[in-house]
């Protein structure tokens, strides 16, 4: 599995921090920040799981410490033979010492350019923030928009701000021209995946409760939706007991275009290889189906189309 090519399109930058980089910053013992931060049997719910965010958060608030924390996640990809990746965050959540919006993405690109692979950023919209926060994150995506941002998202407690709250934006989003993903039918049910289709998201992160109704499934099929699938982020929100009750097979099995993340390496303690490993594991697939897996990320990923040809074609000649 090391030795595959593959694509990354469901990655926060906010879960995936290293342990010992965080210790380091705040020199703490790395263990400590591990017992912070990552899931252990405690964790229940997503909001559970939301909550492992708050260490990390609390040290993004530095360009310096911004630069490092994507270099080294750019160089954690690298490791899992990633040859496109697009890196999500909340720009919002790095502005609370002073920072700029502006400041924030830079600091994060200025990162990512050190390691030679192609990454582009998602800025996230929050399902707990008010429009006018989230109406900035537009404007940052739209100025940022050739320069590294490539859409946007909106992530966060899915149960209690259900997607229709964010109508408006959308529609903002979709006048600008910036696409976008939407996280639904993680913790909701797969109604969820149904309005985020309708308010015009190409892709859906995890979309997994789409599995208990076959309309939702149509539907997918129908507007050629791509599902952001993080398997191991499930288990750890206790959407499934176990690996074996995942329905990624399923959703391969009836041809919805499924791609593989880790959601949070950080978070949820693992990585794509890892994942990938699992899953071979589990569910038997091939080579080829893991190919197929990573084309439908390049197809569903925000970038042009020559840039997804070239993708392609590396992806195929491996
Ligand atoms: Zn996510």
């Amino acid at each position: 599995m090391e030795n595959l090519k593959k694509v990354e399109l469901h990655l926060h930058l906010d879960g995936s921090v290293r342990p010992s980089t965080i210790a380091s910053i705040l020199n703490i013992k790395e263990q400590k920040v591990k017992e912070k931060i990552c899931v252990d049997h405690n964790t229940k719910n997503l909001e559970d799981y939301l909550s492992k965010f708050k260490l990390p958060i609390s040290i993004m608030q530095t360009k310096e410490n911004l630069t490092r924390i994507s270099y080294e996640l750019a160089l954690d990809l690298k490791k899992d033979n990633v040859i496109y990746a697009e890196i999500r965050f909340a720009p919002l959540f790095h502005t609370k010492q002073g920072l700029t919006i502006e400041e924030v993405i830079t600091a994060i690109l200025d990162g990512l350019k050190q390691v030679p692979i192609k990454i582009n950023l998602i800025l996230c919209m929050m399902r707990g923030s008010n429009y006018e926060d989230n109406y900035k994150v537009i404007e940052a995506a739209y100025q940022f928009r050739n320069k590294g941002v490539v859409g946007i998202d909106l992530a966060g407690d899915e149960k209690n701000y259900p997607v229709n709250n964010f109508k408006e934006l959308f529609e903002i989003a979709k006048d600008k021209k910036i696409p976008f993903t939407i996280h639904a039918g993680e913790a909701d049910t797969y109604l969820s995946v149904d309005n985020a289709i309708n308010l015009g998201a190409t892709r859906i992160g995890h979309g997994v409760k789409a599995i208990e109704n076959n309309s939702t499934i149509e539907h997918i099929k129908q507007n050629n939706i791509t599902l952001e699938i993080c398997p191991i982020s499930n288990l750890n929100t206790k959407i499934y007991n176990d690996i074996s009750s995942h329905p990624i097979k399923k959703l391969y099995d009836e041809n919805i275009n499924i791609t593989i993340s880790t959601d949070n390496r950080t978070v949820s303690n693992t990585t794509l290889n890892d994942t990938y490993q699992i899953l071979r594991d589990t569910f038997h697939f091939t080579k080829e189906d893991f190919i197929k897996m990573n084309q439908n990320a390049i197809n569903a990923s925000f970038i042009n189309e020559h840039e997804k040809e070239l993708l392609l074609k590396e992806l195929i000649e491996q």
